[in-house]
């Protein structure tokens, strides 16, 4: 089983347009330093799961035949955009497994295309492909869940968006020997009241008490790229970049 990653970035990720910190500077001269929309690449034994479909070049980066599915955690536009180019085809249908958020986002829900979107059910395992996937409450602006993907004897907890855990998501996966967390962290440490995503000191908590064997912050913005060039986050945490893959099995 492995995961590439497509896009690690909030909506305030580098480069944000016309900011001139040290982050989005960067992000402009080295392109390998852009974070895009959310988006990821799960693959197992042949079978390509995207989660997420934030990036709008998806139809270039899967030609007919080259996805079995799609995670999608939630309605926001920077986890949709792609699906509204990509459901105009004339290739075969295409599941996504998503939350049962009847308005979805604009008219993708009523005019859904080649898509089929399939509701799940919370802490209600289902079988995809290879994959064991567990849809795992969130806590965020609107109906999100994550996911628990287990196959090939390993497993990942995808868990973007979010701020916290709930207590149910927490014990599902205390309960495991988690091989990867991939986690929502879009603020450096500190960050005030109001938001709807992590900041350093609460993603961090949450990973030291999933014990995972490795956990990697994705949904990062602008702010954390700078927090991040002069600080270290703890041993075993990472911040996830763009194209980078890990290889569970
Ligand atoms: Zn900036
Ligand atoms: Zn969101
Ligand atoms: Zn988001």
């Amino acid at each position: 089983m492995r995961l590439t990653f497509l896009g690690t970035g909030g909506v305030w990720a580098a480069p944000v347009h016309g900011c001139d910190c040290l982050a989005c500077q960067r992000a402009v001269a080295d392109p390998a330093l852009r974070r895009r929309p959310a988006s990821a690449l799960l693959e197992c034994d042949g079978f390509k799961v995207l989660i997420d479909g934030g990036r709008e070049d998806l139809p270039e980066q899967f030609p007919p035949g080259t996805l079995d599915a799609i995670l999608l955690t939630h309605f926001h536009p920077d986890h949709v955009l792609g699906l509204f180019r990509l459901r105009w085809s004339k290739a075969p249908s295409l599941d996504v497994f998503c939350p049962p958020d009847a308005a979805g986002c604009d008219d993708l829900r009523r005019h859904p295309g080649r898509l089929v979107f399939r509701d799940v059910e919370p802490l209600v395992a289902f079988g995809l492909g290879p994959l064991i996937v567990t849809p795992l409450p969130l806590i965020h602006s609107r109906l999100t869940f994550g996911f628990l993907i287990e196959g090939r004897g390993a497993s990942i907890a995808y868990l973007s968006d979010t701020i916290g855990l709930p207590s149910e998501t927490q014990t599902h996966l205390a309960a495991r020997s988690l091989d990867l967390v991939v986690l929502d962290c879009a603020y450096p440490p500190g960050a005030g009241p109001g938001r709807n995503h992590n900041d350093v000191g609460e993603a961090v908590a949450i990973i030291e008490r999933l014990a995972p064997s490795r956990a990697l912050l994705t949904h990062v913005n602008h702010e954390l790229d700078c927090w991040l060039a002069a600080n270290a986050l703890p041993d075993g945490v990472n911040a996830a970049a763009d194209e980078e893959m890990v290889a569970l099995c």
